[in-house]
C-alpha cells in the first residue's frame, strides 16, 4: 500500500523547495532557474504525482523499475507532458524496460551498464542521456563508480556510441550531520567533472546531479545543476 499526502500539502511543499532552491541560487551568486528540480516520487502512488504535475512540475525520478515502470507509462498514456529520469541501481536485464520509459538514467556505474543501455536504445532506435555516478564518500554502501580509470574508460566508451548520450555525473552525499563531509563529497564530483571535461571535450559533462532534501543548499553552493528531492515535496516513505 503506498501512501498519499494530501494534495493541497504537496502544492505547498513544491513552493516551499522552489524558494529555497532561488534563495540558494541567488546566496551562491548563481543565475535564477540555473538548477533544475527533479522531484523523487518512489514509495509514493500514481495520484502524488499527478498533484505534483497540477504544480506545473515536470521531471522526476525513480529508483525502482518494476515500481516506476507502470507509473510513469499510464502518466506518459494520459498525455502528461512530463520527463522521467531512472535514478537506482540498475540490474542490466531491467535495462530493457527502463529506457523505454526513461530520457535519462543517472546511475551508470559501470561500462557494462552502459553498453546495455547502448544496445537496448538501438533496438528501440531511441537516443537517451546518462550522467555517470561516482562514489564521492567512504560510504560502502554507496554505489557509482569507484575508480578513476574506470569511469574514463566508460567516457571514452560512450564518446563513440550512438545512441548514449554522456550529459554529466550524479553522486550521493554520506549520511550525516557532518556538513563539511557532505561539502567535500560535492566538492569531489565537481572536480571529476572538470577533469572529465578536460579530458574529453568532445563531451557535453554540464550537468552536475547533486543534493537531496537534507543537503540540497550546500550541493547548489557546490554547483549543482540538478537537485532530487522526494521527502521534502511528498512526505516521508513508509511501506506497509
Ligand atoms: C530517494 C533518493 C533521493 C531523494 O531523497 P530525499 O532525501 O527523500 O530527498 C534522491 N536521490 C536518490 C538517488 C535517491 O535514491
Amino acid at each position: 500500500m503506498l501512501i498519499l499526502m494530501a494534495t493541497t500539502q504537496i502544492s505547498t511543499n513544491l513552493a516551499h523547495i522552489r524558494e529555497r532552491i532561488q534563495a540558494a541560487e541567488e546566496k551562491a551568486g548563481r543565475k535564477a532557474l540555473s538548477v533544475q528540480l527533479l522531484a523523487v516520487s518512489k514509495f509514493h502512488p500514481k495520484e502524488a504525482v499527478e498533484a505534483a504535475i497540477e504544480c506545473g512540475q515536470k521531471l522526476f525520478g525513480e529508483n525502482y523499475v518494476q515500481e516506476a515502470a507502470p507509473k510513469f507509462a499510464a502518466l506518459q498514456q494520459a498525455g502528461h507532458d512530463i520527463e522521467f529520469h531512472f535514478i537506482g541501481k540498475l540490474q542490466r536485464n531491467k535495462v530493457h524496460e527502463a529506457v523505454r520509459f526513461s530520457s535519462t538514467i543517472q546511475s551508470v556505474d559501470r561500462i557494462e551498464l552502459l553498453c546495455e543501455i547502448e544496445k537496448e536504445c538501438a533496438k528501440l532506435n531511441k537516443n537517451i542521456n546518462v550522467f555517470f555516478e561516482y562514489a564521492t564518500s567512504d560510504e560502502d554502501t554507496k554505489s557509482g563508480f569507484t575508480e578513476k580509470a574506470k569511469l574514463w574508460s566508460a567516457l571514452e566508451a560512450c564518446a563513440e556510441m550512438k545512441y548514449v548520450f554522456a550529459k554529466g555525473f550524479m553522486t550521493m552525499a554520506p549520511f550525516t550531520t557532518d556538513k563539511n563531509a557532505i561539502r567535500k563529497s560535492f566538492r569531489t564530483l565537481r572536480e571529476i567533472q572538470e577533469e572529465a571535461k578536460s579530458k574529453f571535450p568532445s563531451l557535453h559533462l554540464t550537468e552536475l546531479s547533486m543534493g537531496m532534501t537534507n543537503d540540497f543548499e550546500i550541493a547548489i553552493e557546490e554547483g549543482s545543476t540538478l537537485v532530487r528531492i522526494g521527502t521534502a515535496i511528498f512526505g516521508e516513505r513508509k511501506r506497509i
